[in-house]
């Protein structure tokens, strides 16, 4: 008797678990079965085919179903929808979708791995002709193909989201203007709101409208416009919409068979992906996990926890014991010609968590500076303070942002400090990095803070600090760089001026001292500091706050950053 094991969806995670078990057990019976008419197809880059990048449709689809049974010996049935589990007598129904036949098969071992659905959220006429989501092949071409026929102008993207901001970008490869509405005030929700103004900014200048506070309630056709309502009753036309709201787990069949389920409805597991049936796994989107930084549970959508968690089902029903240790959420998302990574939690999640944490900002190149070529990136490290445990990472920038967020991604795995990241042996020649990596350099700036060598300040401070009487505020950049633009209330002294003009800093008040980056001012700071003073560092310096200021959703930030000329 052969072990026969069914799996219900057959991309991200359950087409690794096919190809596992195969590997793992010769004679059992694989069956998968995909509502969809394809398998195994990359989720990830469909954005691209939209944008024209990946330009053969072929590509999309890294299997066939003959292929994945001449090489895994796998059943792959696609266009057949499971439409029930019987977790007593160990069947699934099936429904063949393109002739209406319906039956049972039964299993031994059964993986789910039926994936999440974009979020509506309620949004009246999302079927609508010309408004789209986009999850799957056929929501790819079908977007495709309204763009190749109907040439739209204006596109509302309802979302800003990792896939909204993938579309955006392709669809203004398309030639289309686009606008972002979003209801909260950030783009990117993984980011922190100063480092999501830094996207933001890049958006508008790539012609991306990107409208904050617009909360989507119904899409309709006027004639040959789409007619996008906004919850405070405004509308707006366009030739096409994507909503991009978000995802929610694919997990009604679970929810019908009695699993157990927890955050948002996904299903419980335990960490050899078992549900609460016996011999039922499941995996991917559909699940939640245990996330690696917090310990709660969590939804983590993304195709790296799919596919380990994919591996781990399939080991667990050949009897190799390993275990799934938790979601990192380690993303990494290209906008334009920027880079956007995140590895762990932000300081809003961490805040609210209850953790007692703070964060370096710092701006470093991505390879030496005299070598030509090198890019700022913007680097936000949150660690806890007592324990100096890195929360998590953020990285804006261009070159180089997606290998410094692995290397953090992997210390945070390894159970390194934040102070530790100073001894990381990292690869070095001018074209590549600097002597000092970035990440060490934000184990550097950790390290003085957690010395006390070091106190820092950051936006949030600024307006309780104009009109201070017991703050004295400093701006350490040069004449020319204070007369174009500074904070107002911040008095000029160049850090090379410092030393011979220390007589104009008042003693006995607290110093806030600002540069352009925090370099500068974390100079003056040891300079002051060694002269008796109580000094305090900028966090990410004006540029920093500059970018706040401009890219981020709420007007009224431009009032209370207090910049003047
Ligand atoms: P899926 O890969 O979605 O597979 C689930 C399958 O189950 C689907 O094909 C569905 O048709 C099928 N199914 C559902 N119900 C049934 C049923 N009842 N019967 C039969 N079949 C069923 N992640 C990243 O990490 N990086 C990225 O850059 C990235 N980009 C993305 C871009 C887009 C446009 C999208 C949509 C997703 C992206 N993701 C990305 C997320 C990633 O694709 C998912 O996390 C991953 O695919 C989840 O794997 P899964 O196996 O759980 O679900």
């Amino acid at each position: 008797y052969f072990m026969k094991v069914i799996i219900i969806g057959g991309v991200a995670g359950g087409a690794t678990a096919a190809a596992r078990l195969r590997r793992l057990d010769e004679k059992a019976s694989i069956t998968i079965y995909e509502k969809s008419g394809f398998i195994s197809y990359a989720n990830c880059g469909l954005p691209y085919y939209i944008g024209g990048e990946i330009e053969d449709e072929g590509e999309l689809t890294l299997q066939t179903p003959q292929s994945f049974k001449a090489r895994f010996n796998v059943e792959v049935n696609v266009n057949c929808r499971v439409t029930a589990i019987d977790t007593a007598a160990k069947t699934v129904t099936v429904e063949q979708l393109k002739t209406g036949k319906v039956f049972t098969d039964s299993y031994d071992k059964l993986i789910i791995s039926t994936g999440a659905h974009p979020a509506l959220f309620g949004i009246g006429g999302a079927d609508t002709r010309g408004v789209f989501t986009l999850r799957t092949v056929e929501d790819t071409l079908a977007i495709k193909r309204y763009i190749d026929d109907e040439h739209p102008r204006e596109a509302i993207v309802a979302g800003g989201g990792y896939i909204g901001i993938e579309l955006a970008e392709n669809l203004v490869r398309n030639f289309i203007k686009v606008t972002i509405l979003q209801r909260p005030n950030q783009l990117l929700a993984p980011l922190d709101y100063d480092m999501a103004c830094l996207v933001a900014s890049k958006l508008k200048k790539e012609g991306v409208e990107v409208v904050f506070g617009a909360s989507v309630k119904a899409f309709s056709r006027k004639g040959d416009k789409i007619i996008c309502t906004l919850a405070d009753g405004s509308t707006r036309p366009c030739d096409m919409a994507i909503a991009a709201l978000g995802v929610l787990p694919d997990s009604s069949l679970a929810v019908q068979a009695g699993l157990k389920t927890g955050v948002k409805g996904a299903i419980c597991v335990n960490e050899r992906m078992q549900t609460s049936a016996p011999d039922v796994y499941a995996v991917g989107d559909a699940v939640e996990v245990t996330h690696f930084v917090t310990g709660a549970k969590a939804l983590i959508s993304l195709a790296g926890p799919a596919n380990k968690q994919g591996r781990i089902a399939a080991d667990n029903i050949c009897g190799i014991p390993s275990e799934y240790c938790g979601s990192q959420g380690s993303s990494v998302i290209k906008v334009f010609d920027m880079t956007v990574a995140t590895t762990g939690i932000n300081e809003r999640a961490a805040q609210a968590a209850g953790i007692n944490c703070q964060s370096v900002v710092l701006s470093p190149s991505s390879h030496a500076g005299y070598y030509p070529g090198a890019r700022t990136m913007t680097m936000k490290v949150v660690f806890e303070n007592t324990t100096a445990r890195i929360l998590g990472a953020q990285i804006v920038g261009y070159d180089g942002v997606d290998k410094r967020i692995d290397v953090i991604a992997t210390a945070m795995r390894a159970g390194l400090t934040a102070d530790k990241l100073t001894e990381l042996d990292l690869a070095y020649a001018p074209p590549y990095s600097s002597a000092k990596d970035p990440v060490n350099m934000a184990g550097y700036m950790i390290e003085n803070i957690m010395n006390g060598l070091v106190k820092q300040f950051t936006w949030h401070d600024i307006p309780g600090l104009t009109g201070d009487e017991g703050a004295f505020l400093l701006d350490a950049r040069t004449r020319g760089e204070y007369a174009a633009g500074h904070v107002a209330g911040f008095i000029n002294i160049p850090l090379d001026e410092l030393r011979g003009r220390l007589a104009e800093v008042p003693a006995g008040k607290r110093i806030y001292v600002m540069c352009h980056s925090g370099l500068r001012s974390y100079l003056a700071c040891r300079i002051l500091a060694q002269n008796g003073f109580d000094c305090f560092n900028f966090s990410g310096g004006y540029a920093f706050l500059r970018s706040v200021c401009l890219g981020g959703g709420m007007p009224e930030n431009m009032f209370s950053c207090g910049m003047e000329r």
